[in-house]
């Protein structure tokens, strides 16, 4: 998708360092990290916000990545984020998962 920073990310025309990718998702740090680990899990289809998902098997694959990374990363304690529309604080149009941790 045409101006979607994330699929850009996707695409390497923005570079960004990729801490997590498998077939369905791949991960990267915060640019604003809101705790001491914030990561962003995000589908490499370009879906708007989880009320554009239809094939809701997409966010099992999402899941179990957070799951793998949380491994990778030594994660045990965290908070998982959907931000849902402008009013809900969305303010990227791809959907994508926060992970946080402290
Ligand atoms: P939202 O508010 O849409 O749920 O979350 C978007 C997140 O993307 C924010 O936490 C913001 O800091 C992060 N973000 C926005 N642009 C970039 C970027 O270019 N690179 C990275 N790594 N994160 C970004
Ligand atoms: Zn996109």
């Amino acid at each position: 998708m045409e101006n979607c920073i994330f699929c850009k990310i996707l695409n390497k025309e923005i570079p960004s360092k990729f801490v997590y990718e498998d077939e369905f998702c791949f991960a990267i740090n915060d640019i604003n990290p809101k705790a001491k680990k914030h990561i962003l899990v995000i589908p490499k289809v370009h879906v708007k916000s989880l009320n554009e998902v239809k094939d809701l098997t997409l966010m099992t694959h999402l899941f179990e990545a957070i799951r793998k990374i949380n491994l990778q990363e030594n994660i045990v304690d965290f908070k998982t984020l959907i931000n849902t529309g402008r009013g809900a604080g969305q303010e990227v149009d791809h959907l994508h998962i926060h992970i946080l941790a402290d």
